[in-house]
């Protein structure tokens, strides 16, 4: 789910940026611009106040930003493999490929973020205080602090123990660690999460009846935010846990229908895609699979020449990363499935026959029965 614009790597990881990220960097910009700025050092021009908010929002970003690396990089040190950060203005979402498999992991990743801030609003402290003794620019000073206290705040806001923030995750790893059960410590932590989510809509609300209103704005966003963002990944964790240690052999359909390479597409359509209903078929040669027929090949063909044309010529040749193991984990194939953008993977054993054919479907359903059944 590419939502949002991709800017560069860093560390080996890509920094995206979440296309809301946009309208909140206005919207703070112009906040601290009209309110903080004028209150803190008044008497200033307006473009001049303006400009002080614009330097600050993008002084949040990189803050944010280093946090968020704090998180990967110790991630990625401890084994998780993370490729990718996109970043909303309050915080980032790491696409984990993985989640950790120990709560000791999980405690380091969470806790790494909230250790950068609090090292950042330190720096901005002392960094405040050499300004003020050394060059005597209010503005600079002014935004400099700022920075120190906006850093104390992101620490103090992301150790909320509510999943999914930091402090969320800390308490499900310390809860995990005691009790051993990964679901119910995030089914805890997740309703915590919830529950602060709703104090802060319903707080905002007042602050706007009371005549707050860019306070209590800001608290229904980031109330809103926080209550899609446990609902959302408690979903995922649930069903990426539901797969967890199933193999593709487990799951795959194993009565694979192949369609020989030497048919014409006319038979094909006739005799397979209206007779199945599959979207794609594995396609054979002397007994071996050497690639892909999907609908949007057939229908990219040309209808008028379908009479004419054979399934080896029009058909997706086969590659190594096109196919599955039978050994590979499900969670392994759906991950490649989704990074992939492809719906089916033919699965092929050592020796390069085939054994199966598993889908993204396939996978969905196994999770929705396993997370139904298991509550
Ligand atoms: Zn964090």
């Amino acid at each position: 789910m590419a939502r949002g614009i991709s800017l560069f790597k860093i560390l080996g990881i890509r920094i995206s940026l979440d296309y809301t990220w946009f309208i909140v960097f206005v919207l703070f910009a112009w906040s601290l611009s009209r309110g903080y700025f004028p209150q803190n050092i008044p008497g200033l021009s307006g473009p001049m106040y303006l400009a002080m908010g614009a330097v600050s929002a993008l002084m949040l970003f990189i803050c944010v930003l280093i946090h968020e690396l704090s998180h990967s990089y110790t991630a990625n040190r401890l084994g998780l493999d993370i490729k990718e950060i996109t970043l909303f203005i309050f915080g980032g979402v790491a696409r984990l490929t993985r989640e950790p498999e120990d709560a000791m992991t999980e405690l380091k990743v969470a806790v790494a973020g909230p250790a950068a801030s609090l090292a950042l609003g330190v720096f901005f402290i002392l960094l405040k205080k050499a300004l003020a003794s050394v060059l005597q620019i209010p503005v600079i000073t002014s935004v400099v602090g700022f920075l120190a206290t906006i850093n104390f705040v992101l620490l103090v806001f992301n150790m909320i123990p509510g999943f999914p923030l930091d402090g969320g995750r800390v308490l499900r790893a310390i809860w995990w660690a005691r009790t051993g059960d990964v679901k119910n410590a995030t089914r805890v932590s997740t309703q915590i999460g919830k529950a602060f989510a709703m104090f802060l809509i319903v707080f905002g609300f007042f602050q706007i009846i009371s005549g707050y209103f860019v306070q209590g704005l800001w608290a229904i966003l980031i109330g809103a935010f926080m209550q899609q963002a446990a609902e959302t990944s408690y979903r995922q964790l649930v069903l990426k846990m539901a797969i967890e240690g199933i193999r593709v052999k487990d799951i795959m359909t194993k009565n694979v229908v192949t369609v020989d390479s030497d048919l014409l597409l006319s038979d094909v359509i006739e005799r397979y895609f209206f007779n199945y209903h599959f979207v794609s078929f594995p396609v054979t040669s002397n007994g071996k699979v050497v690639g892909l027929l999907t609908l949007n090949r057939v229908r990219e063909a040309g209808r008028e020449k379908w009479g004419a044309t054979a399934v080896r010529d029009a058909m997706e040749k086969l590659t190594a990363d096109m196919t599955l193991h039978p050994n590979d984990t499900a969670q392994h194939a759906l991950a490649r499935m989704v990074s992939d953008d492809v719906g089916r993977y033919p699965v092929l054993d050592e020796a390069g026959s085939l054994k199966g054919i598993l889908s993204r479907r396939d996978i969905m359903k196994t999770m929705e029965f396993k997370a139904e059944l298991e509550g």
